[in-house]
């Protein structure tokens, strides 16, 4: 700034000086090259009358003054000179000034030295005998006068200049000093010129719309967090480059995060090859999925690339925790499998058995026995069909009519429906306990009953005891309790009996008619009514199951 007003002080100023220069120089030059013109006319034409009235007389008794005197002969010859020797001088026959004079009487010459710095200025008369008389004077030439004073003049340019630089700096404080002194916060209500009104209005209305964008943005900004803080799924939003912006509560926890992780590398979470290959694939442009163990739980891992037109301008990460998805699939599967084997088992047995039947190779004392190995598969057929009905409608969360239901005369159905069953093999099956009432599904709450009851009988002993107990505690809970003195369930066994198909002894069981699916029932429908259910078993001594509703 101080630098720019300088230049212009100082040009201004040197321009004026200049101009100012030019213009006295060259009039004052003028006006006595003038004067010195016509003073030089007038001593020729008082030398010219000496000379006609006393010859050359005249000129030899002429003191020497600054104006040179010539007499020129009318052939050009110099006759005289008060400067020099005439019989040294050459014929000025060609001299204009004399060639003017002898044509017109009066002639004018100029002519400047081989210096430049001096000029002579002539003036030449006819004399009435032919002859020529030429006064002469020189003066300095404009450059000779200026170089005769560049002292004075580089005085005063040097003047200038430090004139110029205090200007320049008392100036430039003067308009900097308001400026600086502004109060951008509160741009209209400052004191400065007039002329900056424009400006601090506009810097007033750019502040008001910052302010409402910045608002707008905390806005948004805190939008997005309470929408990624509260996902389960992690969430990562990388840049171009696979640099953090952004990562959630859940995403920090599933990769082990700790602090703040933007800006980071998104390999440095994570140096797995599955994920670095996502990122590969995402940066070509395409949307990739993948899965990722950590723990114990597994990740669906999706990174999408971000574009704005055709620039990728990031990438953003998903991970959804799929651990319960793929469990359920993986006992689907399994279901599935254990279900079309355990039709296919007394299928064949049936098959066997009617077959043999049709081909007439049984004995007729025999086909009873065949067509009761037929029914009994038959009937573990239906009832294997039942259950997997059973438990898919639990699966599918199918919602039943609940009433109010005695849980204890339920259980003296149940133990009714049993009789027959605990005599054939010797099993006294007993109803106990002061009884309660479930609001609850009827249909389900038997299907709990009758499965655990079905379970101590047929893992009893002959001579064993089965007892069916149902009481309301004093919290008020209503608890169901089926016990049997029968085989009992060994200790690492009792963590898996619930599950789908799972049998301590398979042959055991094929021999007792079970399915390998009651238990998932009772646990099924226990869930549905929010009941727990706990097991204590020891083997040989028995085994004991509540349902606390
Ligand atoms: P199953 O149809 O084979 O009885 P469950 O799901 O009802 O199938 O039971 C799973 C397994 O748990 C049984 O095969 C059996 O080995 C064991 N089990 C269940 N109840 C008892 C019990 N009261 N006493 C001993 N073992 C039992």
């Amino acid at each position: 700034m101080t630098r720019r007003i300088f230049r212009s002080v100082f040009l201004a100023s040197l321009l004026v000086f200049l101009a100012g220069l030019a213009l006295v120089v060259g009039a004052l030059y003028n006006y006595f090259a003038e004067r010195q013109a016509g003073q030089l006319g007038i001593e020729a034409r008082l030398a010219a009358h000496g000379v006609e009235n006393e010859g050359i007389g005249y000129l030899e008794g002429l003191d020497d003054g600054d104006i040179r005197l010539t007499w020129i002969d009318a052939d050009g010859t110099v006759i005289f000179d008060t400067d020099a020797e005439a019989g040294e001088m050459e014929n000025h026959a060609e001299r204009e000034e004399f060639r003017e004079a002898l044509a017109t009487g009066v002639g004018h010459g100029e002519r400047t030295s081989s210096t430049l710095s001096e000029k002579t200025v002539y003036y030449a008369l006819r004399l009435s005998d032919g002859t020529v008389l030429r006064t002469a004077e020189s003066h300095y030439t404009v450059p000779a006068l200026l170089l005769g004073i560049i002292e004075p003049l580089l005085l005063i340019l040097v003047f200038a200049l430090l004139l110029s630089a205090w200007l320049a700096s008392r100036l430039a404080r003067r308009i900097v000093g308001p400026l600086n002194a502004i109060d951008l916060d509160k741009p209209l209500e400052n004191d400065a010129y007039d002329e900056l009104s424009p400006l601090l209005t506009r810097v007033e209305q750019q502040q008001r719309q910052i302010a409402s964008q910045l608002e707008e943005l905390k806005r948004r900004k805190e939008e997005f967090a309470a929408i990624t803080d509260n996902m389960s799924e992690g969430l990562i939003l990388m840049d171009s480059q696979g640099l953090i912006m952004s990562i959630n509560p859940s995403a920090r926890a599933i990769f082990g995060a700790n602090g703040d992780s933007a800006g980071r590398d998104v390999l440095t979470l994570d140096r797995s090859p599955e994920l670095r290959e996502l990122l590969d694939r995402s940066s070509r442009g395409e949307r990739a999925e993948g899965y990722i163990s950590r723990g114990e739980r597994e990740y669906l891992l999706t990174v999408s690339p971000v574009f704005a037109g055709s620039d990728r301008r990031g990438a953003v990460l998903l991970a959804v925790d799929v651990t319960e998805k793929q469990r359920a699939e993986r006992l689907r599967r399994e279901f599935t499998a254990n279900v079309s084997h355990e039709l296919k088992t007394p299928l064949h047995s049936i098959m066997g058995a009617a077959e043999l039947l049709q081909s007439g190779l049984v004995k007729p004392e025999d086909r009873d026995r065949f067509l009761g190995r037929i029914r009994s598969e038959a009937a573990r057929l239906v009832g294997l069909v039942q259950d997997v009905i059973n438990l898919s409608r639990l699966d599918e969360g199918e919602e039943f009519p609940r009433e109010d239901t005695d849980l204890l005369a339920l259980a003296s159905e149940v133990s009714s429906a049993l009789e027959q069953e605990a005599a054939g093999r010797g099993v006294a099956l007993a109803v106990t306990g002061g009884g309660g009432t479930v609001r609850g599904v009827r249909q389900l709450l038997w299907e709990i009953i009758w499965n655990l009851a079905d379970n101590a009988v047929k893992y009893s002993r002959p001579g064993g005891r089965a007892c069916i107990d149902v009481s309301t505690l004093a919290d008020g809970h209503v608890r169901l309790t089926v016990r049997d003195n029968g085989v009992g369930i060994p200790r690492e066994a009792q963590g898996r009996v619930f599950e789908r198909f799972y049998r301590v002894d398979k042959s055991h069981s094929r021999e007792t008619g079970g399915t390998g699916l009651g238990l998932s029932i009772v646990k099924h429908a226990a869930q549905y009514h929010n009941a727990e259910i706990s097991l204590k078993s020891e083997p040989g001594k028995g085994t004991e199951i509540s349902v606390t509703f």
